[in-house]
């Protein structure tokens, strides 16, 4: 004897009201106008996953076209967010303030103690980047008010780290150079870094 055919009592998938399912592949209540606003709905849905594959191949193959030069900033922005997420609770590395003004960009930036022009060897160097704020990493234009802030950020940066840490950054070292893959994996390492402290 047959077991007796199971009968489920689903709700459209279009106009919700019940409707007793006989087999599985059917999702509508049958009615013709449900019918073919399933059928327009499933081939939207699958015009859009077909998009959003494409979507992913063309920013895949268009990240394998990177150079080093596209890939510095991209580690660099990631990198100087770690560095103001480790900074947290720290005052501005040059005026030590705690409190600071609000700004459009913000009020926090990644500071470099050697700039990234003077030094690029230590762009990705934790211990050569530090939280400062907007105003004091502005650098104005006025050369008198930036060298006021270098200065303070070495006085401060001493006092915090000790004098060999600071001779060591000041130089020389040996130029880096990064290939695709190393820039990849410092953005990559870094993300992660973020991601830790963001939890
Ligand atoms: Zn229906
Ligand atoms: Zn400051």
């Amino acid at each position: 004897m047959n077991a007796p055919t199971k009968l489920r009592t689903r709700k459209c998938r279009i106009c919700r009201e019940p409707y007793m399912q006989l087999n599985s592949l059917k999702v509508t209540c049958g009615k013709f106008e449900c019918q073919v606003a399933f059928g327009l709905k499933h081939a939207e849905k699958s015009q859009s996953a077909r998009a959003k594959k494409e979507r992913k191949e063309t920013r895949k193959a268009k990240d394998a076209m990177k150079t080093p030069r596209d890939l510095i900033p991209e580690a660099q922005i990631v990198f100087n967010r770690f560095i103001r997420l480790r900074d947290a609770d720290e005052p501005c590395i040059s005026c030590g303030r705690i409190e600071v003004e609000y700004t459009i960009g913000g009020q926090w930036d990644c500071g470099h103690f050697m700039s990234v022009g003077a030094k690029p060897e230590l762009r990705f160097e934790e211990k050569n980047a530090y939280k400062q704020c907007k105003k004091c990493n502005g650098g104005s234009k006025y050369a008198r008010k930036s060298h006021t802030v270098a200065q303070e950020y070495e006085i401060r940066l001493r006092a915090k780290v000790g004098d060999e840490l600071v001779d060591w950054l000041k130089g020389p070292h040996a130029p880096k150079h990064y290939s695709t893959d190393d820039l990849r994996a410092i953005k990559a390492l870094y993300q992660s870094k973020c991601k830790e402290l963001q939890q």
